[in-house]
Formats: C-alpha cells, structure tokens, sequence
C-alpha cells in the first residue's frame, strides 16, 4: 500500500495520433515542475502517477501540479492490488474520522474488475455504515465524497480530495510565442492564457530608461516570474524605446505619439520572431480599452507585421474578467505596483482614436525606421527567468 497523487489529464485524449508528443511534453513539464521534490513519475493507462515525495511536501507536489497546464486535476490517493475486502478495509479507516453524511463514487476503469462501479460503490458504503455510526448515506448532497478509482494496472486508488489544475494543453504542444509583457494587467493574463493553451513563451519587454524607473523594469521581471509558473522556464528580451520616443516626439504630429511607438514595437517583435523562431506575437490588447486598441488603431499599428500572426486573447475581455484572473493567477498585486510605463513617456493630450494609415505614413516618413530599429535592437539584454 502507497500514498500516491493520482494525476488526471484533459484534451489529450483528443489528439490522435500525435498524443504520444503530447504524452511526453507534458511528462517533461511535469517533471520540470516537480525537480525539486525527488519524485517518481509514471504513465499508466488514462493516469499519470506521482510518487515517492516526502509526506511533508505533499501540499507543495500538489500546488506544483495544479500550475501544469494540460493537467485537469490531481488526488492524494492511497494505492493498492485490487482487491474488494483490500478495498473496503482502506475505505473504513479512511473514513474513521468522518461524521454526518457520506456517500461513495467509483470510476471502473478496468472492466474485467468483478464488480461493477455500482456494485462496489454499494458494497464499500454499506460496509463503512455497518462499522462507523457516526456516518449515513446521502446520495444527493453527501458532507464527504470517498472515491474508488479501479485502474487498469491492477490497481485500485481511494481518495477524497479532487484539486483543479489549470486545464489547457501541454506547454509546448502549441508552439512558440513572443509575449509583449508590459507592467500593466493585461499582458501577464495574456501571457497565462496562451501557456495554458500549450504555447511555449518567451517576453520582450520595452522600458523607457531614464524616463521610466529601474523599479518599472524589476517590477517586469517579478510578472514574467508568474508567467514562468505557468510557463516554465522563460527568456525576457528588454529593450529600450528611449531614442524612439524622442525621435517621435521631436519629428511627427503628437496626437500620433503612441500608433507610431507602437508600430515599432511590432516591428521589433517580428523580427525577434525571424531571428529566434517564435512562431506568433501576443499582446494583452482588448477591443476598445483605450485609444491604441480601437479597430482602426490595431489595424494601422498591426499593418507593420508582415509575416507573423498577432494573437490577442483578451480581444472580448472585460477589465473585470482580466481582473479576476490576474488575481487568481498571483499577477494583480504586482501589477498594480505604481511604476509607469513606457507608454506614457510623452503621452499626447488627445491621442488619434481613428488613425489613418496615410496619415500616419506621412508622419513615420518624417524618421529614418531602419536607423532607429538598428539602435534599438543594439540595447537588447536578455534576462532567464
Ligand atoms: P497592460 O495592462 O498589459 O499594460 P494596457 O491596457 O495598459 O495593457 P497598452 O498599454 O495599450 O494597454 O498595451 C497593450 C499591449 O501592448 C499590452 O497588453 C502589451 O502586450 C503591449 N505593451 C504595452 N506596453 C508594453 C511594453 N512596455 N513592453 C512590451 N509590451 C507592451
Ligand atoms: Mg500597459
């Protein structure tokens, strides 16, 4: 008999014949996130089985794998050979303790078992309230729910807890992706959404250096570092837009401050993508949430990216909805930090809402691109997280 956490999978299943990628990402992902622990991993049929962690960091194993996307849900189970009497003997002392209402749910994997889930689920509740008179059945709304999972590696696992984890695919399965992390709320939850949708991240971030703070930039760091848990391990590219903005600043129409600065840090995200091999650029944008994010805006300031998808899965997100998960996430506290950002450095009195592409052309002709691309890419430093 063993104390195990019995690990539970979601979408893979769906995968076909690639599932054994799948398989093994999220294997390597697991155990990148458990290298700490010591731990034993192993794949049975529909399950994944971690052991041989100390007792004392049970809850830690536990926190670690909730955070692994691709994973749906993990359980301290005790394991055991199939057995009935095994089985009910490990029920009713797990059930020492327990008072009120109860009832027990079985999941037969292994359809050669002798009895059906509902005949076990039977046998073992009757059996407990028979032994235990502090307990009755309440099929509909049990206090406590034991569950019996009958595997097909000869092994039955009894447990209680049912924890969540982030869901999602595997980090990697999806390719890899350039996420434009500023300090402000959006961008980390954009960032976790894509991980758990199976995309392998790096960051690139753009500071204002010596008009934002170095604070602005540690503050960074700290929201790639809650990206990372999602992520793994992560490379934050930095770059200062400093002689951008002054360029701008000094050469074109104010009102266009922020589509122009914008259509350069497209640029550069592109071309971190060619040189690096990241096959799409995220941002944290959401329809309509401030002048740079109306339709026309993303339209002129996307025009640059030529040859690489611009992904924005906050597109129809409310602030509140991103409120909700940077908290969960861990994110909130941090981004709420008063540092400013880069983008408002010169920020104009009435910023075009609706710019216009010729409009703007005419104001970016008025600056030398490549020159000041160039110089910007010279002030890249490149942080692991
Ligand atoms: P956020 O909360 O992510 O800062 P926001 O609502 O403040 O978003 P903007 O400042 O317009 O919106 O930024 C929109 C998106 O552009 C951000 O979500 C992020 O992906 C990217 N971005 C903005 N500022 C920076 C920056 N300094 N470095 C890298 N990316 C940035
Ligand atoms: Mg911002």
């Amino acid at each position: 008999m063993e104390k195990v956490i019995l690990v539970r999978y979601g979408e893979i299943h769906l995968k076909g014949k690639n599932r054994w990628m799948f398989d093994d990402m999220l294997l390597e992902n697991m155990q990148h996130a458990l290298k700490d622990f010591d731990v034993k991993i192993e794949r049975v049929s529909g399950r994944y089985l971690v052991r041989g962690y100390k007792e004392s960091k049970e809850k830690q194993v536990i926190a670690s794998l909730q955070n692994v996307a691709g994973l749906y849900s993990v359980s301290p189970a005790i394991e055991f050979l199939h057995d009935q009497q095994t089985l009910k003997n490990v029920a009713l002392d797990l059930c020492k303790d327990c008072q009120g209402t109860f009832k027990v749910e079985t999941n037969r994997a292994d359809k050669t078992y002798a009895l059906t889930s509902m005949e076990v689920s039977r046998d073992v509740g009757g059996f407990i309230l028979a032994k235990n008179k502090n307990v009755k059945v309440d099929i509909h709304k049990p206090q406590t729910v034991l569950n019996i999972d009958i595997r097909e590696n000869g092994k039955t696992y009894v447990f209680f807890d049912v924890y969540h984890c982030v869901g999602g695919l595997p980090v990697g399965s999806a390719g890899k992706g350039l996420l434009l992390l500023s300090g402000g709320i959006d961008s980390p939850v954009a960032g976790y959404m894509m991980a758990k949708r199976g995309v392998k991240l790096a960051a690139l971030h753009f500071h204002s250096y010596p008009y934002t703070s170095l604070q602005a930039k540690e503050k960074v760091l700290q929201l790639a570092k809650v990206v990372a848990k999602y992520n793994g391990a992560m490379k934050v590219h930095i770059v200062s837009l400093t002689k951008i903005q002054e360029a701008i600043h000094e050469h074109c129409d104010p009102d266009f401050m922020i589509t122009i600065m914008r259509r350069f840090m497209m640029r550069i995200a592109e071309y971190l993508c060619k040189k690096e091999g990241y096959q799409m650029i995220v941002t944290g944008e959401s329809l309509g949430q401030v002048a740079s994010q109306t339709i026309e805006s993303m339209t002129v300031i996307g025009e640059v990216i030529k040859d690489v998808p611009l992904l924005k899965p906050l597109v129809a997100f409310d602030k509140v909805d991103t409120i909700e998960i940077s908290k969960k996430i861990g994110a909130f506290d941090i981004s709420i930090q008063p540092y400013e950002d880069c983008c408002t450095v010169f920020l104009p009195k009435t910023p075009v809402t609706r710019p216009k592409l010729a409009k703007t052309l005419r104001e970016e002709s008025r600056l030398d691109v490549d020159a000041l691309m160039q110089e910007a890419l010279q002030t890249l430093e490149l942080i692991e997280i």
